[in-house]
């Protein structure tokens, strides 16, 4: 399968090409260029098939121009020694936990799969990748953890000083060795536009800088796998399928959608997001209006201009009815979120994150708006994007309850910071890349 530019589709570029360019020259996001019909392929998956030999075998039919299926195998292995999990939520909704990876939220299938295929496509080559991201939290950590100690590649990650929480400060800025943290003083959007001008500035294109954001194609196709295994596991029982995805950038989202494109039997998603709500409205009026982010508990969804709006956009042809008979929008301010969280807990005595409430409270109303039969046919899986010790002040001020941290963030908060303060600037920014790498 080749991919094409949103903005030309004329520059078709390989797998390999477009994970290590990360962003196209023209400015434009890598997208499928063609869409094959895959229902064969996904209906000789049972409900017993694994997360690795499902993945492994959409993977082989995605990448096949360049990595043979048992190269795909074994990475798909050494990528995922993780799995989702699945909760039953009652009133027909389910928890798909994928926060059961090191940095304790979903964003680790997709930098472990982009990592572990980066390794792989550059051994033997004799080259090295600088990875440059921005992170508003949870993409930072996982590309951070994803990433150390890989051979021939280094990592400098951009966040907004003051705007993630101490854990993910501390899962940014204690890893050492190959990963630098640039702590930038402004807000993600700016992080993310210093970024995004790198990648086009005339000055850094000797150096071999690649992304690894939601953007990267090869974090976006792994995102499509857990669709895949929740469909395996759902379709003999339920006829309606359906996905509330909690939504910031929309990447998990577009995955998703790609691999319903691809022939996978899901009948909706939701578009589930906090107050920043540009991608709901434009499902309704047609208009999208990209503005300053506005902070709120789920802060990794604070975004006011998501970058895979491009690509999502793309995938429907511009036309946002279109978009609207396969995604629904739900919006959900920080009352409902912080409410979901306590009365999730109430009814299940279990933990749920800020992210996650937004899914769900989105899944409940959904749902409700459901007539009974059709209620009774429907699987409606909220996506469950990070491990509720990773947001303990929220959490435990919605329950009342003192959270655990998972051990493997517990010994993070004992290390110590290291960060390199810069200014909003793109300059800032060109200047620092090109003192350490020049
Ligand atoms: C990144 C993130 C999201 C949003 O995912 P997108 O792919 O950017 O829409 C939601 N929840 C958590 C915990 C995240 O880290």
């Amino acid at each position: 399968m080749k991919f094409y530019s949103t903005r030309n589709k004329n520059h078709l570029v390989s797998f390999k090409d477009a994970i290590f360019q990360g962003i196209s020259p023209d400015g434009g996001l890598y997208n499928p260029a063609e869409m094959p019909d895959l229902s064969n392929l996904f209906n000789s998956m049972d409900e017993n098939i694994s997360f690795v030999d499902s993945s492994a075998k959409l993977a082989s039919e995605i990448l096949k121009d360049d990595l043979s299926s048992e190269r795909i195998k074994n990475l798909c292995k050494k990528a995922f020694p993780f799995k989702p999990e699945i909760t039953d939520a009652g009133n027909n909704i389910f928890i798909l936990e994928l926060y059961h990876g090191p940095s304790s939220a979903f964003k680790d299938f997709g930098a472990f799969f982009l990592a572990a295929a980066m390794e792989e496509l550059l051994a033997g080559d004799d080259r090295k990748a600088i990875i440059l991201t921005a992170t508003s939290g949870d993409t930072g950590s996982a590309v951070a953890q994803a990433f150390h100690n890989k051979k021939n590649i280094e990592v400098v990650i951009l966040y907004p000083s003051g705007r993630v929480s101490p854990l993910q400060e501390k899962q940014l800025t204690t890893l050492g060795g190959n990963v630098t943290a640039l702590e930038v003083k402004g807000s993600f959007d700016d992080c993310q536009k210093m970024v995004k001008e790198a990648f086009l500035c005339k000055e850094l294109s000797k150096l071999p800088l690649t992304s690894a954001n939601s953007i990267n194609l090869g974090r976006l196709i792994p995102q499509s796998f857990y669709y895949v295994y929740a469909v395996n596991k759902f379709r003999k029982k339920y006829d309606n399928l359906v996905f509330s995805v909690p939504s910031g950038n929309f990447g998990n989202l577009t995955a998703g959608v790609l691999a319903a494109k691809w022939g996978l039997p899901v009948n909706k998603f939701i578009a589930a997001t906090n107050i920043n709500k540009e991608v709901p409205e434009y499902l309704e009026s047609g208009i999208f209006s990209p503005r300053p982010s506005a902070q709120t508990y789920s802060n990794a969804m604070d975004v006011g201009n998501p970058s895979n709006f491009e690509r999502l956009k793309d995938i429907f042809n511009d036309d946002y009815k279109k978009m609207g008979e396969l995604i629904a929008g739900e919006w959900v301010n920080d009352d409902d979120t912080f409410n979901a969280v306590k009365s999730y807990y109430e009814k299940t005595k279990k933990f749920i994150d800020p992210h996650t409430a937004v899914g769900y409270v989105a899944s409940q109303r959904y749902i409700n708006k459901l007539k009974s039969f059709s209620k009774d046919s429907t699987a409606l899986i909220t996506l469950s994007t990070a491990h509720p010790g990773k947001f303990l002040e929220v959490v435990e001020k919605a329950t009342g309850v003192k959270q655990i941290l998972p051990p493997q963030l517990e010994k993070i908060l004992t290390l110590k910071k290291v960060s390199v303060l810069i200014n909003n600037t793109t300059d800032a920014l060109t200047n620092f890349l090109l003192e350490k790498f020049n």
